[in-house]
């Protein structure tokens, strides 16, 4: 694919809102200094099923867990659940990825400070986190913003958090499909018929992506279960309520 009209996710993080930083976050990020364009943005609460999938490759590290409840909200807001959430965007155009990467800046946010002075997570900070009987187990880095670290990354994110529908069709990269049947989750397990408490994912003439309608329908040939299907499941349940 050329990378005219690549894309990448931005998401702005919880202690970005916290501290209000939001406004100047977008202002680095505007069409003018990237020249890129917005494809997309949504608010999102984020659900633990969503923040595991999006932050899958980290699983089992030592700072894993503290991350799900940074992506959450559930540190920034600990006494306001209201306020727990983040504001995910898909940026377009030339070399999308590296030029968002180049602005966020590494991730460490001290390592930021010393070699980019200036880029957006060296506005960020490194705070201690505890095990369970309150010794310091390692440092947890609130940094601001996450942005997709590679074309094969952003892809993956983009499709987990937006459903085609939430993109103007005439930027949409990724294939679509329309759907010709009924797709209900519960418990992690998918049917094709209402139950009570099922949420119904996808209806007949809903646009999904081509990999997530195939993912939708393995998963139905093996009974409803599936490894894959959070992975899908999770943008349908984003502000559904809990
Ligand atoms: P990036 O966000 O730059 O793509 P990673 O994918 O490696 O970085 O990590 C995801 C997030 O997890 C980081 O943005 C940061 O908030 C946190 N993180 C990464 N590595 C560590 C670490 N060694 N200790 C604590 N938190 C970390
Ligand atoms: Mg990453």
């Amino acid at each position: 694919m050329s990378s005219a009209n690549q894309q990448t996710l931005v998401l702005i993080k919880p202690d970005a809102l916290r501290n209000s930083l939001t406004g100047y976050v977008l202002s680095l990020l505007s069409e003018f200094h990237t020249g890129l364009r917005f494809a997309a943005t949504k608010i999102v609460r984020v659900h633990t099923l969503l923040a595991g999938q999006h932050y899958a490759e980290h699983q089992g590290k030592v700072f894993y867990a503290s991350l799900i409840d940074y992506i959450t909200g559930r540190i920034h807001y600990s006494h306001e659940p209201e306020k727990q959430r983040v504001i995910a965007i898909v940026y377009q155009g030339e070399n999308a990825v590296n030029t968002i990467r180049e602005i966020a800046g590494p991730t460490n946010p001290h390592q930021a400070r010393d070699e980019r002075p200036g880029c957006i997570r060296s506005l960020g900070t490194l705070v201690p986190f505890y095990d369970k009987n309150g010794s310091e187990a390692g440092t947890r880095m609130e940094n601001l913003i996450h942005a997709s670290a590679s074309v094969a990354e952003a892809e993956r994110e983009i499709k987990l958090w937006f459903r085609p529908n939430d993109i103007p069709p005439s930027m949409r990269i990724y294939p679509t499909v329309c759907s010709t049947e009924h797709f209900y989750f519960k418990d992690n397990r998918l049917g094709t018929t209402h139950e009570p408490g099922t949420v119904c994912l996808v209806a007949p003439g809903d646009s999904v992506w081509q990999s997530d309608y195939e993912i939708l329908e393995s998963t139905l040939q093996a009974d409803g279960v599936s490894d894959a299907i959070g992975l899908v499941a999770a943008k349908y349940l984003i502000n559904e309520a809990e």
